[in-house]
């Protein structure tokens, strides 16, 4: 094996180990693991204590306990039938016979000898004279005594062969070296990062598996803090760009509607800054409906008369599709070339449009990630608006950033968060609050019922429709395995022909190309399409005001976040609008939650109630922070410690900006924030 000692291990591929190999590797690859320092981070999901060994007699029914016991006969083999092997033996821990049998498992019933000493783990059946195990865990008493680390496993690389080369990579590796400063040690009173390497992965006692976790939570933490802090840091960049005057008058005279006062407040916040020194780097944040289109509108308008280009991101090709529609409609006389770039553009029109961009021949391009390829170049960027920002890493929008000399940055996002956390997670912005919704906007009127309803709410949507308004259904969500494609189509096809046979349904699923998924779209905005079947990929974004009633079965496998998200799409427009919910579960905490959305309309009160009862791995569920993910931590449990590490990145940087005495830390977070990259 290579001296470890002597390398990055960041570096040493997981290959090399002792005992791993090429084929190997492939297999702690796909848990994410490629080197050294992946495997040392590949902390332990829980603990087994096999250090408390209690009698057969003590041993509480159906718990999981660890018994010492000694084997007392020799393993009896019986085939039950092809494939089924039972392996029967029986221990004694002195006062009772403990009959064991193992299923299949011949490696380990060779491996047992009589009168020896073993620890058995696993639940005890108790009966009046003995006891009984199926498929304990066993293993020899002297190397049994000790609390066993549980790792997250697949079914090739059991948690107990991770544990193995984890323990092989500490026995040759010499004392860690620190990456923390002392003086953060010892204010923060955290161990050494040697000891809670060592400990997380094997404790040689309770208390020591807390002790190593608050150090390695507030180096990750800190970490994440310094990035932000850095990245915000190489932000505050002059404004190259200025306005030299705003438009925003001229632009509140192309829209038909009165902006309301949040609006305004944005979009003079936005203005502002652009006016100012140094760059715009803004986070507008409103709940679904409030108008944060328009905010981008303005600061677009008043950008690109003032002679500069600016360029708009959206999470999906028909969220750009559809801004794109709206701008040039609203832009139409207004002497702007725009245009949109997405992955679905033809190859021919690409190059075209890259060219254009280039020469400065387009004011504003709309568009989705295709627009931060490195070949895509521009003339004179002075703006990059991300709409529904938390779909984007943070990685890719400085990548968009770099591509001007150094535009101005608005981000805009619906997703409500907690405040405190969203101060610290979006601690890199600057941030205007939309608080106010459109005036004449009504209610929308939400329903929780059982599907004995079905016949009712149809011919309530067939009414509607005849009304001239339009309908989206959102499909059941399918459980893992089932394909979600073939429930969309199959539900669609059922509704087309058997329930909505007059009427023209438009169907919408994430496997369509995206070509497709934008014809189903624009037929549904121009209204050919009258009723919308989809699945959840309709949640960002889109505008169709003339749809009143949002339909959602099995409405409890959602999050609350994504149910108001999706209620957000209907009552855009001046008529009453209605959200059904269908659920059949009988559970009395999803009833609760689908009535929390009966009973607001508030983004933020249903994000605080959904980060309650969910927790909050849900309530970040697929990473749409957009920030790097994190091992260990997790930003709404360990809060207090994440306050604590705000403040220690600033004294840190305060004191030494560039952090040029902890290079280890630095590699680290540069390798942290890198990852976010997907
Ligand atoms: P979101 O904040 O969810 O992105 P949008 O920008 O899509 O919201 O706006 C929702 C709808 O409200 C759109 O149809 C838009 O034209 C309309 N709207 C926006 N601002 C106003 C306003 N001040 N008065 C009336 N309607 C408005
Ligand atoms: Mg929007």
């Amino acid at each position: 094996m290579i001296d470890l000692n002597t390398q990055d291990l960041n570096e040493v591929n997981i290959q090399y180990i002792k005992g791993v190999g090429e084929k190997r590797a492939r297999l702690f690859n796909k848990l994410g693991i490629y080197s050294v320092g992946d495997l040392l981070c590949y902390y332990p999901r829980k603990y087994q204590d096999w250090s408390k060994s209690v009698s057969a007699l003590e041993a509480p029914e159906g718990e999981v306990v660890a018994i010492r016991a000694t084997m007392i006969t020799p393993v009896q083999e019986a085939k039950i039938r092809k494939g089924m092997t039972l392996y029967k033996c029986n221990f004694s821990d002195g006062e009772t016979v403990i009959h064991v049998t193992i299923f299949n498992n011949k490696y380990l019933a060779q491996a047992l000898r009589t009168y020896e000493e073993y620890i058995l783990f696993g639940k005890v059946d108790k009966s009046f004279t003995s006891a009984s195990m199926s498929s304990p865990q066993i293993e020899k008493f002297d190397i049994a005594d000790s609390i066993h680390p549980i790792y997250g496993a697949t079914e090739s690389l059991n948690s107990k062969a991770i544990a193995k080369v984890v323990k092989s990579v500490l026995d040759n590796l010499g004392e860690l070296g620190e990456t923390l400063p002392e003086e953060v040690k010892q204010k923060y009173n955290l161990c050494s990062l040697d000891f809670a390497t060592r400990q997380v992965h094997f404790p040689s006692d309770v208390k020591n598996i807390e002790i190593a976790r608050k150090r390695l939570i507030f180096e990750e933490l800190l970490m994440l803090q310094i990035g932000l802090l850095k990245l915000r840091d190489k932000k505050e960049t002059k404004n190259e760009t200025r306005l030299t005057g705003d438009y925003f008058s001229e632009f509140e005279g192309l829209l038909s509607f009165e902006l309301t006062r949040a609006q305004k407040r944005a979009i003079n916040e936005c203005l502002d800054d652009m006016k100012g020194s140094t760059t715009m780097n803004r986070l507008v944040q409103g709940d679904v409906g409030s108008g944060k289109t328009a905010v981008a509108g303005a600061v677009v308008f008043s950008t690109v008369k003032c002679g500069y280009q600016a360029a708009m991101m959206a999470p999906t090709e028909i969220l750009a599709t559809q801004h794109y529609e709206s701008f040039k409609k609203l832009f139409k006389d207004c002497d702007i070339r725009l245009e949109l770039l997405t992955g679905s553009t033809k190859a021919a029109e690409k190059r075209r449009i890259k060219a254009a961009l280039m020469d400065g021949e387009i004011d504003f391009i709309i568009g989705t990630h295709a627009l931060i390829q490195n070949d895509v170049e521009f003339k004179d960027l002075a703006l990059v608006v991300t709409d529904e920002q938390h779909r984007f890493g943070v990685e890719q929008r400085a990548s968009l950033a770099m591509k001007g000399t150094s535009p101005h940055l608005l981000v805009m996002s619906a997703t409500p968060i907690p405040r405190t956390l969203g101060l610290i997670i979006y601690g890199d912005l600057d941030i205007s609050i939309l608080d106010e919704l459109p005036p004449g906007r009504q209610e929308i009127r939400t329903d929780v019922v059982d599907s004995t309803f079905h016949t009712r709410i149809y011919n309530f949507i067939k009414k509607a429709v005849d009304d001239g308004k339009q309908a989206y259904i959102v499909c059941p969500l399918v459980d893992e395995g089932e394909s979600e494609l073939i429930s969309a189509k199959e539900y669609a096809e059922k509704l087309q022909t058997e329930v909505f046979k007059d009427y023209n349904l438009g169907l919408l699923h994430g496997k369509m190309k995206a070509k497709e998924k934008d014809a189903v779209m624009s037929a549904f905005a121009r209204g050919d399409v009258q009723i919308l079947v989809s699945t959840t990929v309709i949640e960002v974004g889109v505008d169709v005001p003339n749809a009143t009633i949002m339909l959602i079965e099995n409405a409890e496998r959602f999050g609350l976040s994504a149910l108001h998200q999706l209620r957000g799409r209907v009552g855009r427009g001046k008529d009453k609008s209605y959200c059904i919910l269908v659920s059949d579960s009988k559970s009395d905490s999803s009833a609760e939650r689908l009535q929390v959305m009966k009973s607001t309309n508030n983004g933020f009160k249903i994000a605080d109630y959904d980060l309650k009862t969910r927790g909050p791995g849900d309530f970040f569920g697929k990473r749409q922070h957009g920030l790097p993910n994190l091992i260990i931590a997790d930003m709404l449990e360990d809060m207090d410690t994440l306050k604590a590490c705000q403040q220690c990145a600033q004294e840190m940087l305060s004191a030494d900006p560039r952090l040029d005495s902890y290079p280890a830390l630095c590699k680290n977070i540069n390798n942290m924030f890198r990852k976010t990259n997907y």
